[in-house]
């Protein structure tokens, strides 16, 4: 197994690393229309942060510090902010909240359009919970894993990204196997030959590089070492935080709430 001295800097070295996953979010929602609730010029920035519809409801998130949206100044930047947000304990959710209710925002505004049903902002908030409650039991309950990876250049371009979901996943620490798994298959398809992979799992780079291996990813760390012996020049694996890592997170729960059914708000 290469080690993470393998990897040499210079161009062409290819680095695994979050960006944000908003194509939920980003189709159709670019119209040059006035916001149906304020009259305000209607943009994405507008409807998610600055619609004074929008500003209450993330005054009512369930977070233990309260978030200002009128002071947001990129989705990247919040996405990874509210990563680092602590739920207030009634709520009972542990993952971010913050792309359930980016998502209600954008439901309510389709359902005040084209239905002319309003939500309280209260009950777009509690909706939000209850889906963001929804996906982590439905996720728990049929062991199903979004993989998500995105491909830049070492200056941080994004070149590529893919997603797929996983179902018969026994734990996180295999679907983050998977993941780096499936993420060097398309590498290898799209001729990358050098690549410096990064995976939130410290556990799982440390034993990829320590070549330990548990009987419960043996069959999946196999293919990995024969993926990178066979089809690349060099490889090498290290740890990125979990703050960082907020919007691949993103991207791999797009990838799962977009294919179950009974998820919606
Ligand atoms: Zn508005």
């Amino acid at each position: 197994m290469l080690t993470e001295s393998s990897w040499s800097s210079g161009n062409g070295i290819l680095a695994v690393v979050p960006v944000l996953g908003d194509n939920l979010l980003r189709r159709n929602i670019n119209r040059n229309t006035d916001c149906s609730r304020c009259g305000a010029p209607e943009t994405l920035f507008h409807l998610l942060f600055f619609c004074p519809f929008a500003v209450n409801v993330w005054g009512l998130a369930p977070w233990k510090t309260s978030f200002d949206s009128l002071r947001s100044a990129s989705f990247q930047d919040e996405l990874q902010t509210s990563s680092r947000q602590i739920n207030l304990p009634p709520v009972g959710i542990t993952s971010n909240i913050f792309p359930w209710i980016c998502w209600g925002l954008w439901l309510s505004r389709n359902q005040l359009i084209f239905e002319s049903k309003t939500l309280t902002q209260q009950q777009l908030v509690n909706r939000a919970i209850v889906a963001c409650k929804k996906w982590e039991t439905w996720n728990k309950e049929h062991e199903v894993a979004g993989l998500a990876w995105v491909y830049s250049t070492s200056s941080s371009i994004e070149l590529n990204r893919g997603s797929s979901l996983q179902s018969a996943v026994a734990s996180p620490l295999v679907a983050e196997a998977l993941a780096i798994r499936e993420a060097l298959w398309h590498a290898s398809a799209q001729s990358y030959k050098r690549i410096w992979l990064r995976s939130d799992s410290q556990w799982l780079i440390n034993a990829i590089n320590l070549n330990l291996r548990l009987i419960e990813l043996y069959g999946i760390l196999s293919d990995v070492d024969a993926l990178v012996f066979s089809d690349f020049l060099s490889v090498s694996f290290s740890f990125v935080s979990r703050n960082h890592n907020g919007p691949a997170d993103f991207l791999a729960k797009a990838c799962l709430c977009m294919n179950p059914s009974g998820l919606d708000l």
